[in-house]
């Protein structure tokens, strides 16, 4: 679960990461309001979940309160990046010195959190890593031994931090690994952390991702999650308990097991076809819930065909069927499925497929051959 940037400033705040001072307004009036309270010139910044919001016209720096409500009722209401702006943060606008990147996420080889820090802030650390990738730095945290000064200062060495500066650095950055570690977090990210012309320390931006494995201990995010960003799919998926990945090919999945949907994908591609969706409806499926995935890859218009991959253990095979069928009577679509269905109550299941003119592949390997071959006959 991503966090908006004012609630990642919020935890900053919480763990002593200096902030600048502003509040949300959602409405222009209330922009204006909060502009003559900070007296000073401010940003006003959208509260959409996407990065790259400077460039696509999110961020407006305006000098004085009559401005801010002028600029922010152009914000206010319209989309970027087609995601509708409700909030915006209204800021005192801050002078910079400089602007440093500065994040920590998963290695997922190591099975540690790492450091990464670019004195090349502001911009997209993807595209550093692109344009410039000696320019960044990459730390390992020891779980056990947690961020230690002098990797902190190392950090700080490399990206050519003023001496001056290092000991708040460290603190910081310490500051920031309890807030990880407290919260969950597969990311924390500061971008840009700056330098103001005074020579202090600013989270000008923030971005926090919360694993969401881990949300059932802050319970007080997920009644703030903000579903504006996600795609109908997205929201329908989690609302059933389907782990469903949008991707980018036009064979749509339906698997139970992240392991065998993985290997699904892997003989799809193995056959020369593209998944359209990584898609686990998980052990002991309900037909209800089959229904439900069935609906998500039927609304995706990429889906040429459909490959469902059913190994009942706990599931069986008989509801995924039921599940199958509920779905087809209710959507009239041409799309072909192909259905590989073995296990648990298999010949029940089959039966009721037979009953609804549904065909069966007897082995994995020969259903991903015919979904493959139909996805390329439908051309795209
Ligand atoms: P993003 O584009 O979504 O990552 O939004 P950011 O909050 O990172 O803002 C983008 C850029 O706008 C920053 O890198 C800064 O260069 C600029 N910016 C944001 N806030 C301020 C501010 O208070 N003062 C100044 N001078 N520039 C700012
Ligand atoms: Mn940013």
């Amino acid at each position: 679960m991503r966090l908006h940037e004012y609630q990642s400033k919020e935890v900053f705040a919480d763990y002593r990461i200096p902030i600048p001072r502003g509040r949300l307004a959602s409405t222009p009036e209330e922009a204006k309001l909060i502009a003559e309270e900070l007296n000073e010139p401010v940003v006003l910044k959208a509260q959409v979940l996407i990065g790259g919001r400077g460039k696509a016209g999110g961020i407006r720096l305006v000098k004085s309160p009559d401005e801010a409500e002028e600029e922010a009722s152009k914000v206010l209401g319209n989309r970027i990046n087609d995601i509708p702006v409700r909030r915006l943060l209204v800021e005192e606008a801050v002078n910079i010195q400089q602007e440093i990147y500065f994040g920590m996420t998963v290695d997922r080889e190591h099975g540690e959190t790492f450091m990464i820090a670019s004195a090349e802030g502001g911009v997209e650390i993807e595209e550093v890593a692109r344009s410039s990738p000696e320019k960044i730095v990459r730390i390992n945290i020891n779980p056990l031994l947690g961020l230690r000064d002098y990797q902190a200062r190392n950090c700080a060495t490399e990206i050519e931090v003023p001496r001056s500066l290092w000991r708040s650095f460290i603190t910081m950055t310490q500051n920031l690994y309890q807030a990880y570690q407290n919260l969950d977090a597969t990311l924390v990210e500061i971008n840009p952390l700056v330098i103001t012309t005074d020579n202090r320390w600013m989270a000008l931006d923030g971005k926090i991702i919360i694993d969401d494995n881990a949300l059932f201990r802050h319970p007080d995010y997920v009644d703030k999650r903000d579903i504006s960003a996600e795609t109908p799919e997205e929201i329908e998926a989690r609302k059933f308990g389907l782990s469903y990945i949008k991707l980018s090919g036009n064979i749509g999945c339906l698997v139970n097991g992240a392991g065998l949907a993985m290997a699904t994908m892997d003989i799809i591609q193995h056959k020369g076809g593209q998944p359209a969706n990584f898609l686990d409806i998980g052990g002991g499926a309900s037909a209800e819930k089959v229904a439900a995935a069935l609906r998500i890859l039927l609304a995706d218009r990429q889906v040429k065909t459909v490959l469902i991959n059913i190994f009942g253990g706990i599931t069986r095979c008989d509801e995924v069927a039921s599940g199958i069928k509920r779905v087809l009577k209710e959507i009239n679509t041409d799309i072909p499925f192909i259905i590989r269905l073995v296990g648990t109550n298999e010949a029940e299941g089959k039966q009721i497929l037979a009953d609804a003119n549904l065909k069966t592949a007897d082995t994995l390997q020969e259903a991903a051959e015919m979904a493959v071959a139909l996805s390329l006959e439908s051309g795209s």
